[in-house]
């Protein structure tokens, strides 16, 4: 793919590329083309460092300083001048003072003394090397040492973690933990990060029965709106929750232009398979430039993506795994290009051991639920959560982890490895 097909041509014409079948999508091919239309949001804010957490920032962030600003020990001990002193073992040295970390030692280290100091203390002047306090015998205002440290050991120089001038953070960068930590080590007080995104999104379905109210037969509670909520709200979004909207092609109508017109983002679950009641694909025929897509995937197969006016459109499939597998996979990368994140972390895979045989045809990418836990030996492994059906929501709260079987992979033997995606960052 080298050339950016417009949202309408593909939408209205889908033979229009030829690689492109909307029949048989591969996950790769869609989280491409998906990403060519991706512009971030461009409006920025300035924020209190702490509330930038979960934030893109909008500028870049430059080092006004070194970090350290002096030379510093790294340890509870002596500082000395390894190149004054004849450091024949053992080595006898007159202590003069001391430094405490934020009280320097004011004088000068001669040739033949050395200086209590502590960690985080300036190494003061004439000395370059600090012994620590463990190899020290002390003896009035002497000490004797009978190994050498090498010269300059124990101490943290000037600029060693960042130096002036230095790109600290990029434009685009997500901040974490450490980096509010990072910023304020800088003395950065006020950061500019992009504005929130605004996400819209709604349930749909004749069935759906909102959480209060008695479930009839045919009828089940409206779940999806509850975990899209927990997913977006992880990534720190302005949520706009529209509500569960029957199939009802007027109802969905007004919902779907009113969320279009408030929000950057557009997100529904269900209705954009070929059922009976599935209206929304009507609607967004006539009011956006969508894409349809049957993914060669599982769970997921209905995904839809496009633009309906300014806002893009998710539409989700209603079974309550693949919602949420259809949003790892797609829509959470997707908001972390709009919310401003130059380069989002790709999530990471690995491979490890299945421990259970897996039934599995090829043709298309499966995203079974996993369990990753550690062997008799301290080994990791994995095994399926058990029933892999797309609406079984509660293979996705046993889970820590899908288990990835590409386009390529068959059936799986016990002992074989897969490859795993976990579902919990440390941060
Ligand atoms: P659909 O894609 O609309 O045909 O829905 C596929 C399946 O997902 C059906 O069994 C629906 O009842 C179910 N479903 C759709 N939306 C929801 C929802 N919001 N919460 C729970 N289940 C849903
Ligand atoms: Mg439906």
């Amino acid at each position: 793919m080298t050339k950016t097909t417009s949202l309408a041509d593909l939408s209205n014409n889908p033979s229009c590329q030829d690689d492109y079948d909307p029949n048989s999508m591969p996950v790769d091919k869609a989280r491409q083309f998906i990403r060519q239309y991706l512009n971030a949001v461009r409006e920025t804010e300035s924020l209190p460092l702490r509330d930038s957490l979960g934030r893109i920032l909008a500028e870049e962030i430059l080092s006004p300083a070194n970090v350290p600003n002096y030379d510093n020990s790294a340890m509870d001990g002596y500082a000395f001048n390894a190149a004054d002193i004849d450091l024949v073992l053992p080595t006898h040295l007159k202590v003069v003072g001391t430094a405490f970390a934020g009280k320097a030692f004011a004088g000068v280290v001669a040739q033949g003394e050395c200086v209590r100091i502590m960690t985080g203390a300036a190494i003061p002047e004439g000395a370059d090397t600090v012994v620590v306090q463990e190899k020290v015998s002390l003896d009035a205002d002497n000490i004797t040492f009978n190994e050498a440290p090498k010269p300059r050991a124990n101490v943290r120089y000037t600029g060693e973690d960042l130096q002036l001038g230095q790109t600290v953070l990029e434009q685009g960068h997500l901040m974490c933990p450490a980096d509010l930590g990072l910023a304020a080590s800088l003395g950065i007080a006020q950061v500019q990060v992009y504005r929130k995104l605004k996400v819209a999104f709604f349930s749909t379905g004749d069935e759906l029965v909102a959480l209060g109210q008695p479930l009839q037969i045919g009828q089940v509670y409206d779940s999806n709106r509850y975990t899209l909520y927990g997913m977006l709200k992880r990534l720190g979004l302005e949520l706009i929750d529209l509500g569960a909207i029957a199939d009802d092609p007027a109802l969905l109508e007004q919902t779907l232009l009113d969320a279009a017109s408030r929000s950057d983002v557009v997100i529904t679950s269900g209705g954009v398979s070929v059922g009976e009641a599935d209206y929304m694909k009507q609607l967004l025929a006539k009011h956006g430039q969508v894409m349809f897509w049957k993914m060669a995937m599982k769970p997921g197969r209905p995904l839809a993506y496009g633009k309906v006016g300014n806002a893009h459109y998710f539409g989700l499939p209603g079974n309550p795994v693949a919602v949420m597998v259809t949003f790892y996979q797609f829509v959470r990368e997707a908001l972390l290009r709009l919310m401003g994140q130059t380069k989002p972390e790709v999530l990471p895979m690995f491979n490890v051991e299945c421990t259970q045989p897996i039934k599995k045809l090829t043709g298309r990418t499966e995203y079974q639920r996993g369990i990753l836990f550690t062997n008799a030996n301290g080994d990791w492994c994995v095994k399926p959560t058990g029933a892999q059906g797309s609406a079984l929501l509660s293979s996705m709260s046993l889970a820590n982890c899908f288990i990835v079987l590409d386009e390529a992979t068959g059936n799986i033997e016990a002992g074989a490895k897969v490859q795993v995606q976990p579902l919990h960052g440390i941060i």
